[in-house]
């Protein structure tokens, strides 16, 4: 199957005269209209055998985002039953009680059973089973140093820090902003701890989405035209216990967790655009 990614790529295949034999008034919309699985690509009779032998067969498409969550959420269930459990719960900070792990996700029992299957007390989405499946199976089970760093202190953070400042930081301040209750929530509902803090803050609860991985949230309140600010803090440990692409992964589904919990009291999404 060939894997296509986008109109463009289809469009660079055909011959681009705008002959309209094909129906369709350019090629590019022949191109559009073949992505979108309107027409075949065979429609367009100037075609050579050998393009459309390779192109002219089932296309394959890009997955959404959650597609790819669902499908690494698969993968890694299939890597269980070939793990020893007792030996990852004694390593990740877990139970095992002959058939199955279990670890504290916020507070919350979350259960790896030995042929894959995942429970929980809370809801189980890809957001959250795919970094718990990675640090079952990888984390290298390092003791937690005290010491806290940003995400753009940990190795590659730099590099994913537009992305991570987007989905996580950015929102969870105007979470926090909009949200009188948020870290009442987090200390009631999530398990949360009150901590001084690695900076001034008026507000900083720390939470442990999982036993080897705490996070700080830090919130200092806007005050006299002052803008509010909001920061997370990691053990600097915590790219051995969990890779960088789970611990993004694990944050931003912490924050659309919050953010749904803030909807339910009223408050429009924190990720909605403007
Ligand atoms: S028939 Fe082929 S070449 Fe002609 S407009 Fe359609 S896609 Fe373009």
């Amino acid at each position: 199957m060939t894997r296509i990614n986008n109109p463009m790529e289809i469009f660079k295949l055909l011959p681009q005269t705008n002959c309209k034999d094909c129906n369709e008034k350019t090629c590019m919309a022949f191109a559009v209209a073949v992505f979108k699985n309107k027409k075949n690509l065979d429609r367009c009779p100037h075609l050579s055998a050998e393009v459309l032998e390779k192109y002219g067969g089932e296309v394959e498409k890009p997955n959404t985002i959650d597609e790819d969550m669902r499908e690494a959420v698969e993968y890694l269930k299939n890597k269980i039953p070939g793990t020893d459990l007792e030996e990852a719960a004694a390593r990740t900070g877990s139970k095992y009680d002959g058939k199955k792990l279990t670890l504290k996700v916020m507070g919350k029992d979350f259960s790896v059973i030995e042929d894959g299957t995942l429970s929980s007390d809370i809801h189980v989405n890809p957001w959250l089973a795919v970094p718990v499946l990675n640090y079952v199976l990888y984390s290298k089970g390092r003791p937690l140093s005290g010491k806290w760093i940003t995400f753009r202190e940990l190795k590659g953070g730099m590099e994913r820090y537009s992305l991570y400042h987007q989905r996580c930081e950015k929102p969870l301040k105007k979470i926090a902003d909009t949200y009188p209750d948020l870290f009442r929530d987090m200390l009631d509902i999530f398990n949360g701890r009150r901590v001084e803090g690695p900076v001034d803050a008026d507000k900083a609860v720390i939470l442990y989405p999982l036993p080897l991985v705490p996070i700080i949230v830090s919130y200092l309140e806007p005050e006299e035209g002052l803008a509010s600010s909001l920061h997370l803090f990691f053990d600097e440990t915590v790219d051995e216990n969990l890779d960088l692409d789970s611990l993004y992964t694990l944050t931003a589904g912490m924050v659309i967790m919050f953010d749904k919990l803030a909807q339910r009291h009223g408050i429009p999404s924190a990720h909605a655009a403007g």
